[in-house]
């Protein structure tokens, strides 16, 4: 192991090529973005350090650029994953009694239906069949009375995309916030929190933007945080606290020591998001998805999703040919070299989930992919 900086090998790969190649092809996390790997490896700084301060500013400008957030919006990294992300939203816009209407078509709305619900919500389900999106004439029917509205932009668990512009234009005129899980959807898919009317909006590092795995960026619109502000309880979460959040994101008073390493990585694979360009990201994975559908078809494989306005562009949902089998195929994928995933809760055994993250959405691990399975099932 190197001891000092001068000992750190200059080329990357010398570094990287202690380890096999792996063919990373899950719905998060994602393969890292090399820029990201680079910035890992600069030297530690402190969490108080002013060049430290100086790129979590940058930060939170290029989180509003990514969430497309009012300049007034406040944005941060959670230090945590994406589920922290979910648990602060509820801990700091959530009082006991409040009426939370959540979305729940899959795992993760079931989990923000559990989590609002610890928090003292009276929690109102809005539900559609497995591999369908919600329909916002449901959410409508609902509204009355409910002081937060909760949905799951990109749910992971089942490959559907549910319709956060339509829902968001609907909570628009109620005076219910709108917490919208981006986790497979942010840096990769459009996403307007400012124009649609998004409150809170949480991702994970280690998904579209392919950094590491420990941060949750969010963002947070005047609206929210004046709803935080007036709370008549505290947040009974002091780690996820929107006030203590700003004392250290905004005044830099010291609440928590943040993952400084992830801060560096994560500022380099967001830079390298925002340099593609976010139309050009939501292009590439959507041709990739393309491609990769009409390259699985011969061998069985048919979309999971039936509509295809619901069908989530991150995350390919697909079908499996009748008689495969699902854990043998996927064990001796990973033999070489190669993951990917299967169903997950009622869908196990009945499809498989294939990452097109931030840089899972890249020809050469697919074409690997597809000449692996071609040699096992052909
Ligand atoms: N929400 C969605 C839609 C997800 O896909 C995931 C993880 O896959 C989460 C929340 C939870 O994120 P994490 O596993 O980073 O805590």
């Amino acid at each position: 192991m190197p001891t000092s900086k001068n000992d750190l090998p200059n080329d990357l790969t010398t570094l990287l090529g202690e380890h096999q190649a792996h063919v990373l092809l899950t719905p998060g996390p994602t393969p890292i973005h090399p820029d990201a790997t680079r910035a890992f490896l600069r030297p530690m700084l402190g969490h108080m350090d002013r060049e430290v301060f100086a790129l979590n500013g940058e930060i939170q400008a290029d989180l509003r650029a990514m969430y497309g957030t009012a300049p007034e919006a406040f944005t941060a990294l959670l230090a945590g994953t994406g589920s922290l992300g979910m648990e602060a939203g509820f801990a700091n816009l959530v009082e006991p009694g409040d009426e939370v209407l959540v979305c729940a078509n899959g795992s993760f709305g079931r989990r923000m239906a559990e989590m609002a619900a610890r928090y003292g919500a009276r929690v109102r389900l809005v539900t559609a069949p497995l591999g369908e999106a919600i329909d916002p004439a449901d959410v409508a029917a609902h509204l009355d009375g409910v002081q937060m509205v909760a949905v799951v932009h990109g749910e992971t668990s089942t490959g559907v995309l549910n319709p956060v512009p339509r829902i968001a234009e609907l909570v628009r005129g109620s005076g219910a916030l709108l917490t919208v899980d981006a986790v497979t959807t942010a840096g990769m898919e459009p996403f307007l929190a400012e124009q649609w009317g998004v409150d809170y909006a949480y991702t994970g590092a280690q998904k579209c933007l392919s950094a590491p795995p420990g941060l949750a960026p969010v963002a947070v619109s005047e609206r929210a945080f004046a709803r935080f502000s007036a709370r008549r309880t505290p947040n009974p979460s002091w780690y996820t606290d929107l006030g203590g959040l700003r004392d250290y994101w905004t005044d830099h008073t010291y609440h928590h020591t943040v993952p400084v390493n992830l801060h560096f990585a994560f500022h380099a694979a967001l830079r390298a998001a925002l340099r593609e360009g976010l139309d050009a990201r939501a292009l590439r994975v959507r041709q990739m998805g393309q491609a990769i559908s009409a390259a699985l078809a011969p061998l069985g494989f048919t979309h999971y999703v039936k509509r295809p306005e619901d069908r989530l562009p991150t995350v390919l949902a697909l079908r499996l040919p009748e008689g495969l089998d699902d854990a043998g195929i996927r064990g001796q994928l990973r033999d070489r070299n190669i993951s990917i995933t299967g169903g997950l809760g009622p869908t196990a055994g009945l499809i498989w989930r294939l990452g097109l993250m931030g840089e899972a959405a890249r020809p050469e691990p697919y074409r690997v992919l597809l000449s692996n399975l071609e040699d096992l099932l052909g």
